[in-house]
């Protein structure tokens, strides 16, 4: 099936096409005939499937066409709320990249920066808000929102918003829309409490499932390097240099080891960038830009970039720190063999990381290929990882008495 046989107004077929799209992916393929025909909408995908477009579309087509925007006033009238401000930019994009022929107005909002250019947007008149919860409320409160007008709501990545324990802010949000809205939830896990709210929520929907995660990891060649700690760096720096890897997002576990990556490639001539929960909202845009434009050819992110994260024709994921969350391992890797594209996922493992490894390899079902290096560990065996340093901390004066009977003088309190 081709994007001009869904009955799509030639506006929107022009912007698809211009974006290089002549197929839909399954997920749109699904959904947007029962977005168009006004039903209510579970959907269980995760980003990566092409899930933006299957409900940017429709809502787009619903909005230009229906009589309300005749008149040409700029009222909310789809709310798409979504967990994490790189989500929503990249949303927001989404919506002005195929709505570019259409004349509706469309805005972002989220928090971490200033509220004032967010403020004027909405009081110059939007049609299409997408939000995070956090930052919309505080919005609301401060009465700068009106969603009495809201015809179509889609809360996205559900699952992800009761993790971050954002459903909260969610529910303050729900009674402010029409009762009559349509309404669309996806999530990329289906637990019962999304269940649970789906129930709440929606009426009748149309369930629409695709991809389950693993058929993610299925498309991406995978492989893992067996190293000590102490190697890794110098492994990095070769497949870098030597082995054509010319653009990679690389994952750390902490925030410390991101920007002590980071600075050693660029000590080796490498352009690249470090993104994590230290650094500005700003600053992790403008990082990513850079990337998603080549300015630099390397990022190196914690897992906060793990989830959601467009980056599109990334070639390579290279796990410095194998994830101590199976699941993570899933996400990061997600972040390159997109919307059917091929790619690679490469993992550093030292001897500390191995049971963290097998619970990757068991999560997704297969065992990796393993890749020798001159510095691989010809016999990797599981060691416990090192303990936190015992810490001695000196006893308030009064206390430190020989005649406490607390130990007396040779205790050592730790
Ligand atoms: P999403 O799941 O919305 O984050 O989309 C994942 C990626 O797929 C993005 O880079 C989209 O631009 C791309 N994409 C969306 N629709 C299509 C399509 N029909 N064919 C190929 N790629 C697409």
């Amino acid at each position: 099936m081709l994007f001009k046989e869904m009955n799509l107004i030639s506006p929107l077929l022009k912007a698809v096409e211009k974006a290089g799209y002549s197929a839909p992916t399954p997920i749109q393929k699904e959904t947007i005939p029962h977005v168009l025909n006004g039903r209510d909408i579970l959907g269980c995908a995760q980003t990566g499937t092409g899930k933006t477009a299957a409900f940017a579309l429709p809502i787009l087509q619903k909005l230009a066409t229906s009589g309300e925007n005749k008149n040409n006033k700029h009222v909310i009238r789809a709310l798409i709320l979504t967990p994490t401000r790189e989500l929503a930019m990249q949303i927001y994009e989404n919506f002005v990249i195929y709505g570019k022929n259409l004349p509706l107005r469309t805005a972002v909002i989220f928090g971490g920066v200033s509220q004032n250019p967010q403020v004027k947007a909405l009081t110059t008149g939007i049609d299409i808000l997408v939000a995070t919860p956090g930052r919309l409320n505080d919005l609301i409160n401060q009465g700068f929102v009106n969603l009495s007008s809201v015809e179509t709501f889609v809360l996205d990545e559900a699952d992800r918003m009761l993790d971050m324990g954002f459903i909260r802010d969610v529910k303050k949000i729900v009674p402010l829309l029409p009762s009559d809205k349509q309404m669309l939830l996806f999530s990329a896990t289906m637990p019962s409490e999304v269940e649970t709210l789906a129930l709440d929520l929606l009426a009748d929907p149309v369930t629409v499932k695709v991809t389950p995660v693993s058929s993610t990891v299925d498309r991406t060649e995978q492989s893992v390097y067996f190293v000590s700690k102490s190697d890794k760096t110098t492994l990095l720096l070769d497949l870098l240099n030597n082995k054509g890897i010319s653009t990679a997002l690389v994952f750390t576990r902490t925030k410390y080891g991101a920007d002590q990556v980071s600075r050693l490639i660029e000590k080796n001539g490498i352009k690249t960038m470090a993104i994590h929960g230290n650094k500005s909202q700003i600053a992790r845009q403008a990082a990513l830009d850079k990337f998603k434009d080549g300015r630099i050819s390397v990022l190196v992110a914690t897992d906060i970039a793990a989830r959601g994260i467009d980056i599109s024709g990334l070639p390579y994921v290279i796990n410095y720190n194998v994830p101590e969350e199976a699941e993570s391992y899933v996400h990061r890797i997600g972040r390159t063999g997109r919307a059917g594209l091929d790619g690679t996922a490469i993992t550093f493992c030292c001897e500390e990381e191995l049971g963290n490894w097998r619970s990757v390899e068991k999560l997704i079902g297969k065992s990796v290929p393993v890749q020798t290096c001159e510095w691989s560990l010809t016999d990797i065996k599981e060691v416990a990882p090192p303990s936190a340093p015992i810490r001695y901390y000196k006893m308030p004066r009064k206390s430190r008495n020989r005649n406490s009977g607390r130990g007396g003088r040779n205790r050592k309190y730790v």
